[in-house]
């Protein structure tokens, strides 16, 4: 029988947990077919998400087991943490507060079944305010322009994922992760699907448009070095430009003379030259930052423990 592992990230969740397990009974009793495996990760959270997790592997040891890792990394990591310890031989990514809707799962399976190795679902409709629908999709357009490879819109990481998916994103050890990049760039055979977006039932939602904001620059920076580029063209422009108007000024110069006057235009060039090297300094800074922070090479995460085990006492080397 071939397994199938549900991958949950958790982050202060106890509340979603009465739901959770009931939902995965539920997909335990559709699902015969397959051996099931729910992977919980817990992302350093401070309410009793861990004493939830340890209740539930304590009670069924066969289905459920959780990772439990040192801090709060974020939920990017906390999937890294997930792909390392996932044993199925497909994946499939939810979010623990159940958002993502247990009934399309059926026709995950179906296409995986069919040799499709990345089935993600797209959201139908969103219930998310107008600002944060709309700078979304400002978003996604913006990104679709930069990027080589092609971006899905409206999709998150709900998904299913093939084994050859999961050793190829685990070889992939980047901390400052867009996981959802990365699954267009490795490739394989996709499938998508569509979904109804839940309303949070319980809890609230982690992402503050800090985290947004910074896992949208994340994105733009992991598909494509083109702001760099953006950079050099912008700096042409601008000499270009700066080089036609000292023309004009010699020839002006030359034809009537030097009015003492022009305080305005060097104010201006002045302050316009000055905003755009900032700008592009900035840019700069922002991949340097990232080359800073993954050529120290440290590990993504660590954990307190797998089903209980310290790093130290797992037999086998889970990780890559
Ligand atoms: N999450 C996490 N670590 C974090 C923040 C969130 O593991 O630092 C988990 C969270 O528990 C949930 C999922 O990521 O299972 C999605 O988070 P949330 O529901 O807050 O995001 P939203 O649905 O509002 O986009
Ligand atoms: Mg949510």
């Amino acid at each position: 029988m071939k397994k199938v592992t549900i991958m949950l990230p958790a982050y202060n969740e106890e509340e979603s947990f009465p739901l959770l397990e009931q939902c995965m009974n539920e997909v335990l009793k559709q699902n015969p077919n397959y051996e099931w495996e729910f992977l919980l990760v817990n992302d350093g959270s401070t309410d009793n998400t861990l004493q939830q997790m340890i209740r539930l592997h304590r009670k069924d040891s066969v289905h459920w087991s959780y990772v439990d890792l040192s801090r709060n990394y974020g939920k990017e990591l906390a999937m890294m943490a997930g792909f390392d310890f996932a044993q199925g031989d497909a994946l499939i990514i939810m979010d623990a507060d159940m958002q993502h809707p247990i009934d399309v799962i059926p026709e995950m399976l179906q296409w995986w079944e069919e040799g499709f190795d990345d089935v993600y679902a797209t959201r139908r409709s969103s219930k998310e305010t107008w600002m944060k629908r709309k700078t979304s999709q400002w978003y996604y357009r913006v990104l679709q322009w930069f990027a080589k490879v092609p971006v899905q819109k409206n999709t998150g990481d709900f998904r299913l994922l093939d084994r050859s998916c999961i050793e190829a994103l685990k070889r992939m050890r980047e901390v400052e992760r867009n996981t959802k990049g990365m699954y267009s760039w490795i490739g394989f055979r996709k499938k998508g699907i569509t979904y109804e977006q839940k309303e949070r039932q319980q809890g609230k939602s982690k992402w503050g448009y800090r985290a947004l904001f910074k896992l949208a620059i994340n994105g733009i920076m992991d598909y494509t070095t083109a702001p760099l580029r953006l950079a050099s063209i912008l700096g042409m422009v601008v000499s270009t430009v700066a080089f036609l108007y000292l023309i004009y000024i010699l020839i002006t110069t030359l034809l009537y003379g030097e009015p003492v006057a022009g305080y305005p235009t060097i104010m201006v060039t002045l302050l316009f030259l000055g905003g755009a090297q900032l700008i592009c300094i900035g840019v700069i800074g922002e991949y340097m930052a990232r080359v800073f922070n993954e050529s120290k090479h440290r590990p993504g995460y660590f954990i307190r423990s797998y089903n209980g085990l310290k790093e130290c006492d797992i037999q086998k080397p889970l990780k890559s």
